[in-house]
This record gives structure tokens, sequence and C-alpha cells, in this order.
């Protein structure tokens, strides 16, 4: 990995990265996923080269990166700080243990924002502590690009072509990335989205009912354009299955859906299967699959 190093003083430079940074991390394009994406298997060959579960506490602890959990009582997921010449780790331990996929997923977020070069120069340049909150489940750019370094330094792309390639792509397929891998039900089915063996995506839902994000296939975006709809599909029907997933933790049954009930162009007859993962207080991932 190249390590670019600051020059001059880093009070001058903090204007320069801030405005590089809002002009250069908009939300990840397909581009940068890719950039990210290699950067973070190069982690994995380096770092943990032959576990099918990859350990980000291992990861930090190869880096020299201090992790310090504490009770931070929400306050942020986790943080980044840069204080007297090197990096600190810090979790809240109310995500849980080292073994919870939280945890797990906030300390390989926090490793990206050290991994990637744009980020790391800016903390060391000293801007202020970064708190993060990760897990896909912020808007911030930077977050997003650093949850997407986790999510391919957790569920590596070639472990996870041996383990999902060529099976049935449902919400069972997701839950057993998730077992496997030990990430998330959001991590599990946005890393199977982007590997792209089917036309699939996943929309991730408020408990109100909003829009938050959505990943589309590439196979899935040549008949739909990713132009998911920001309003509910109408009826009464989804309105019930909504409620149910907000209520439980099981997946909710599938069913068969026009393409134009999520999208706003769609190809012309294609259907969709329309599965709904519960993720607790986050809301629910709507998982849609081509039907053969
Ligand atoms: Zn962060």
């Amino acid at each position: 990995m190249s390590k670019k190093r600051c020059v001059g003083s880093a009070k001058a430079l903090r204007p320069l990265l801030r405005k590089t940074l809002a002009k250069t991390l908009q939300i990840p394009s397909s581009r940068r996923v890719k950039e990210i994406a290699k950067i973070a298997e190069q982690a994995v060959q380096i770092h943990s080269p032959r576990d099918v579960v990859v350990d980000p506490f291992q990861v930090a602890d190869a880096l020299e990166l201090p992790v310090l959990p504490g009770e931070y009582q929400g306050a942020f997921d986790g943080l980044l700080e840069w204080r007297n010449g090197r990096f600190y780790m810090y979790y809240d331990t109310r995500l849980g243990g080292p073994d919870q996929p939280r945890v797990r997923f906030t300390i390989a977020h926090e490793i990206g924002h050290w991994y990637l070069d744009e980020h790391r120069e800016c903390f060391e340049a000293g801007v202020d502590p970064h708190k993060s909150f990760t897990g896909f489940t912020s808007r911030n750019p930077v977050e997003r690009e650093a949850d997407t370094f986790a999510s391919y330094l957790l569920v590596p792309p070639h472990r996870l072509r041996e383990f999902a390639f060529r099976r049935e792509p449902d919400v069972k397929l997701i839950l057993g990335i998730a077992e496997r891998f030990n990430v998330s039900r959001t991590a599990a089915a946005v890393r199977y989205v982007q590997a792209n063996y089917c036309g699939c995506a996943v929309i991730r839902m408020g408990r109100d009912g909003s829009r938050v994000w959505s990943w589309t296939s590439d196979t899935l975006a040549d008949w739909v354009y990713r132009t998911v709809r920001d309003d509910l599909p109408e009826g009464v029907e989804f309105a019930r299955r909504f409620e149910r997933a907000c209520a439980g933790s099981d997946p909710v049954e599938g069913r068969l859906v026009p393409a134009e009930t999520w999208y706003r162009y769609a190809g012309e007859k294609l259907d969709l299967y329309e599965e709904l993962i519960p993720i607790g207080r986050y809301g629910v991932l709507v998982f849609l699959s081509t039907t053969e």
C-alpha cells in the first residue's frame, strides 16, 4: 500500500484537506468501491490470509493500533484519534463483546479510516477526533467509505464466492452469509448484492417507512437503472408485512411483485421476489431478487 505522507505544516494543510475530502468523498461510486475493495483485500491477504472469519482485532494488533473499549453511552460506535503522533481506537461496549458482529464491524470500520489514505492523512493533519456511527447507518460519505472497507475486510470477495456463488439468492442465503462470516444481516446483504452473482437489490427502510439507502446489483441495474422509489409500495398487504418485520426478528416470507413496485423505471414484464429482513432498531431490509 502506498503511504503518502503530509508535507508542510499541518495547520496550513487543513483547509486544503477538508476541501479535498468534500470533493472526493461523495457516496462511493462503483469505481471507488472497487478501489476500496482492492485495498481491503490486500489487508486480508497480509493480515488474515487463511481465516474464514477475519478477526479485525487481530488486524488492528498487527497494525499496532491500540483498541480501547469503554462505556461511551452511545456518543459514538467507534472513534479513531490521532494523539501525540500515534493513532488510538475506541469502541462503545454497549455494542457488545468483541465477537459481536456490530463490534467487529466497528473495529473494521476504524481500520478503514486508517487504511484509506485520504482519511488517515486528514486525521494526521489534525482534524478533530472522528466519531463513527457504523454499519451502513450513516449518510456521511466518509462513513460510507469506511463501511465499504469494513464489509470487504470481513467478507472478502473470493471467500464469499466460494460460499455463495450459484446458490439460490434468497433470505436464507443472506442469513447464511451473516453466520458464516460473523457479520450483521445488513453487511451480509450488501456484500451479496455488490458481488453481482445475479439480479438482486437490498433497500434499507427505517422503522418509520422512509428509505435510507439502497444497493442494486449491476445485473439488475441493466433493467431498472437504480431508480428506487422513495415511497413505500401502496396497499395494505405491504403495510402488514412491513409491520410484521418491524415487530419481530424472523424474516417475512417472500412474495412476487412487479419490478415497478420498487423502481420508477423497470424493464417490461420483470418480476422481483421481495423478502423482508428485520434489523431491529435500524428498521427493515427489503431483499429483491429476479426469478429464474
Ligand atoms: Zn467512521
